[in-house]
């Protein structure tokens, strides 16, 4: 086996959203660049994505929504998405202004009200971005993985790489950019985090994202944050449904925090409506259903929408064509005989939905164990429905701790004291470890439970990670 030896200013490592951002804005910023990437073709997750670049619109509104970031953290990506959509538009690339046409026919505005929210096409945008890389002198290599990370001291000087042909690949540079996106791809790391039963979770990602960048960085003396236990993912249908990648938008169901959702013994185990994203709810199917739940409601539910993510009938039809369960019955006593069929515990079931029924005819959701403090519709008109859903998950939320500059910070130089829930104590500094940025998924301390969209974390943070690493280069 041979090893080669190349010399670059920055490697990024993944050529997803993030890294193919950081790759464009390296050629701009006169850096000679390489983009590593372990997959058959670049475009990471974002390439199956729905392609909604979205946060909240106010850091007021992503504190709120997503309390456990880190503040400073959000604020850049809050305040830096505009900017970035700018950005795009100077590259050539159109960022349509929802409504737009999702690739399943339905019509999205945002995904959630008090959304900054812009549209790409994925395979377009792709193909843009690398050109661009190429154009501007640097180069993206498929099926080249990152192994690790090549040090001098406590500064990263590098990469090892095994080229598509198998052989050793040995790149030294000032800067290295970490844009794996995630350790959802990785069985063992999701069972040591995120569930033990990783047999009822889908992946609904790429399948590349095996945690490398957390490895490799944690290798080196990164810090890693908390919530490691807590992904962003959506309930798809569950087997016997046959989930494949071009099916992750179709099978979605999204509908979640507006159902009842019950488990296996016929009772709710989480206020469903706790995330309108439906990601708190995939995250409790997962800890406290074992993987299994079923979505239980009504016909004036299967008649209306989920904000703009479609007619919920057609998301439910749809399912059932790919080989999901789903009950229907004309009254409460079939519901009952046929939820024993499906394996649920029927009289159990029909007590949850009488006892929901109710409270939040009365306005008092809050009031039951579990609580439902949204969306408090009873479920009292015929037909009843029921389908199974399993979480899938689209990448996990814990991973490296960095600081606004995407800089990921030493865990041997950096307080323990300092929790990803608290944001950065701005009293003690942190020291980063040299030469060493991370961007997109592979960040932890932006989303921990809760979600704040993931294009625009890997957009604005793909961005600043290489302005940061170059700015670092010249001091
Ligand atoms: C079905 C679906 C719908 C979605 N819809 C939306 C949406 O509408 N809006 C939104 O905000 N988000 C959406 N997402 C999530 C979004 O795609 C991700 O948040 C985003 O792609 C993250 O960017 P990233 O660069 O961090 O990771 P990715 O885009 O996944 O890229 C990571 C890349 O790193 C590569 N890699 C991994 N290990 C190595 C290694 N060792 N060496 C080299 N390369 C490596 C991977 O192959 C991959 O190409 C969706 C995702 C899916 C799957």
């Amino acid at each position: 086996m041979t090893t080669e030896i190349r010399q670059r200013d920055v490697v990024i490592v993944g050529a997803g959203m993030a890294g193919l951002v950081a790759g464009v804005r390296a050629t701009e910023l006169g850096a000679d660049v390489c983009v590593l990437e372990k997959g058959t073709r670049p475009g990471g997750s974002m390439y199956l994505s729905a392609g909604l670049i979205w946060s909240y619109e106010t850091i007021d509104d992503a504190r709120e929504n997503v309390p456990r970031g880190d503040p400073e953290l959000q604020r850049t990506i809050v305040e830096g998405l505009d900017p970035a959509f700018d950005w795009l538009e100077s590259l050539g690339v159109t960022v349509r202004e929802p409504p737009v046409e999702l690739p399943t026919g339905e019509t999205v505005v945002a995904p959630t009200p008090g959304a900054n929210c812009g549209k790409i096409e994925p395979e377009a945008f792709t193909d843009r971005l690398r050109t661009r890389i190429e154009d501007g002198g640097g180069e993206v290599l498929v099926e080249t993985p990152m192994r690790s990370l090549r040090t001098d001291g406590n500064t990263v000087v590098g990469v090892d790489a095994t080229t598509a042909d198998g052989e050793d690949l040995e790149i030294e540079a000032d800067a290295v950019v970490l844009a794996t996106g995630g350790f959802q791809g990785n069985e063992r790391l999701l069972q040591e985090y995120v569930t033990p039963a990783i047999e009822n979770l889908w992946l609904r990602a790429n399948p590349w994202s095996t945690g490398d960048g957390l490895t490799a960085a944690r290798d080196v003396g990164a810090k890693t944050t908390g919530g490691m236990e807590t992904f962003y993912g959506h309930n798809l249908a569950a087997p016997p449904a046959n989930v494949t990648p071009d099916r992750y938008l179709e099978l979605t169901q999204y509908y979640g925090p507006f159902a009842v959702a019950i488990d296996e013994r016929g009772e709710r185990f989480t206020d469903e409506s706790e995330s309108d994203l439906e990601h708190t709810l995939a995250q409790d199917t997962a800890h406290e259903a074992d993987g299994r739940a079923y979505y239980v409601f009504d016909s004036d539910l299967y008649d209306d929408e989920v904000f703009s993510m479609g007619h919920i009938g057609t998301i439910v039809e749809r399912s059932a064509d790919r080989g999901a369960e789903v009950v229907r019955a004309d009254s409460l006593e079939a519901f009952e005989e046929k939820l024993y069929a499906a394996g649920v515990d029927g009289t159990n079931a029909v007590e949850t939905l009488d006892e929901y029924n109710e409270a939040v005819r009365t306005g008092c959701g809050d009031r039951l164990d579990p609580p439902r403090t949204d969306y408090q519709r009873p479920v009292d008109t015929p037909p009843f429905y029921a389908v199974a859903v399993q979480p899938g998950i689209t990448f996990t939320m814990g991973g490296l701790h960095v600081d606004e500059g995407g800089r990921v910070l030493d865990e041997r130089r950096s307080p323990s004291t300092l929790f990803v829930d608290e944001g950065h104590d701005e009293s003690v500094e942190c020291e980063p470890i040299a030469g060493l940025y991370a961007a997109g998924v592979d960040i932890g301390n932006v989303n921990n439970r809760h979600y704040m969209g993931g294009l625009a974390n890997a957009l604005v943070m793909g961005r600043r990670a290489v302005e940061s690493a170059v700015d670092d280069r010249v001091e």
